[in-house]
């Protein structure tokens, strides 16, 4: 059984997961090939659809409307046959997905796309996504009880602030809010990772990069930190932020893609790889020419609330292709922004909002753009020190090469940006779709 360090096995145990035996089924996994891990996910795969119907009304009803599958179809095929779902949906009609009879507790997403949702998480699902994690997060030498230190959101209020303290301490973490990153407390933070030592920071990739800039700032040397990794989630790393981090740090920086939801769906292996997970079978809906299109999760030991053809509202595609590390892991690559974010620009031409960041690099030490109109889009910015109108000039004609010349763009230059509830910064927000 794998080590996962006494205070954790005690934590496990007291809530009644298995993540031990979890982490040596998915770390024996990846020992195998593809076709073995294509059988291992459609048995598991089978038995959630069998559970599903069992147990679900919302289940019961869409076998009752489909025709029955033949002995011979394969768990696949029978998947696709399913209705998708997503957050809207299961909210909805929440009552008709959850299994009450499964030991679970209540969780919630942080509602950075405007729509809280609150869902229940069993023990097996959860065992699954802790083991998958500390799978994972050991192809880079993070053990379960390597230190951490983490840049994210923060509980509000005092008792909320004292409990999240208390279990920050208990599993060895040290965290600077997202939400109170001036050079103060950024400065404070630097010098008390500097006696926590963390292998490993975990962070959303803005605020990482809101931190080692202000490091560069205050002409203090991140690298006497003497952390290893970098895990950024929750949000696009853009390359101009991983290479800012990565210099400034010293560290290797890695890219999660997951959900609350689900866990994660796909991680950065050493070679640079983001592979697709075993927890979860992921499908691309109405791929386009390159392969990108909507991404569908199914998770695969979802039990009392089960995701299955969970639309979670990013673009990504999935490759065959094999990868230096050996793992048997389908390749996953996720474009950037979601579904929604997207730029309509006055001739109707849609453009990715990831195209901002690429231009508002190096000038902006944060940004916000809000569409307003089809024709207006205004930059709220916080300017770099050498920022001046010849850079603005030049900001706005490269835009408008992508934007077309009858977009109206409009910057407000201001000190501070406020991250949204969760911590997380949403670069883009359109007022029109
Ligand atoms: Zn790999």
């Amino acid at each position: 059984m794998t080590d996962l360090g006494t205070k954790l096995e005690l934590i496990y145990r007291l809530r009644g997961e298995k993540v031990g035996s979890a982490i040596d089924e998915l770390k024996g996994l990846e020992k195998t090939d593809r076709q073995s891990v294509v059988s291992y996910k459609e048995e598991k795969l089978r038995r959630l659809m069998d559970f599903a119907e069992k147990e679900c009304q919302f289940y019961r009803a869409a076998a009752e409307n489909t025709k029955p599958a033949s002995n011979s179809t394969s768990a696949f095929e029978k998947l696709n046959r399913l209705p998708a779902t997503d957050k809207w949906i299961i909210k909805k009609h929440l009552p008709d997905f959850i299994c009450a009879r499964m030991r679970a507790s209540w969780r919630s997403t942080s509602g950075t796309t405007g729509t809280p949702f609150v869902f229940k998480k069993d023990r097996h699902a959860s065992a699954y996504m802790d083991a998958m994690m500390y799978c994972a997060y050991n192809w880079h030498g993070i053990a379960p009880w390597s230190r951490q230190a983490r840049i994210w959101g923060s509980s509000v209020g005092i008792r909320g602030k004292l409990v999240q303290k208390a279990k920050d301490r208990l599993l060895g973490r040290r965290r600077l809010s997202a939400f109170e990153m001036d050079a103060h407390n950024c400065r404070r933070f630097f010098y008390l990772l500097l006696r926590h030592r963390p292998f490993y920071f975990y962070c959303y990739p803005n605020a990482m990069y809101q931190f080692v800039l202000s490091l560069e700032r205050l002409g203090l040397d991140g690298r006497q930190i003497g952390a290893a990794v970098v895990i950024c989630t929750g949000e696009v790393l853009f390359p101009h932020q991983k290479e800012k981090i990565e210099q400034v740090t010293g560290c290797r920086v890695v890219n999660e893609y997951g959900s609350t939801e689900n866990g994660i769906i796909a991680f950065e292996c050493e070679y640079g790889t983001m592979h697709v997970l075993p927890t979860v079978h992921v499908d691309i809906i109405d791929p386009d020419s390159d392969g990108f299109g909507e991404i569908s999760v199914t998770e695969l030991n979802s039990r009392s609330v089960p995701f299955i053809n969970y639309k979670i509202g990013d673009m990504g595609r999935v490759l065959d292709s094999g990868c230096k590390c050996g793992r048997p892991f389908e390749a996953f690559e996720i474009k950037e922004g979601r579904v929604n974010d997207l730029i309509v620009c006055p001739s109707g031409k849609k453009v990715y909002a990831a195209i901002l960041a690429y231009v508002l690099k190096g000038h902006t030490a944060q940004f916000k753009v809000f569409q307003e109109k089809r024709d207006l889009i205004n930059i709220y910015i916080v300017p770099e020190t050498d920022y001046n109108p010849q850079i603005e000039k030049k900001i706005r004609m490269k835009l408008q090469n992508y934007l077309g010349n009858k977009m109206n763009i409009k910057f407000t230059p201001v000190d501070n940006i406020a991250p949204e509830n969760s911590g997380k910064r949403r670069y883009f927000v359109s007022r029109i779709i």
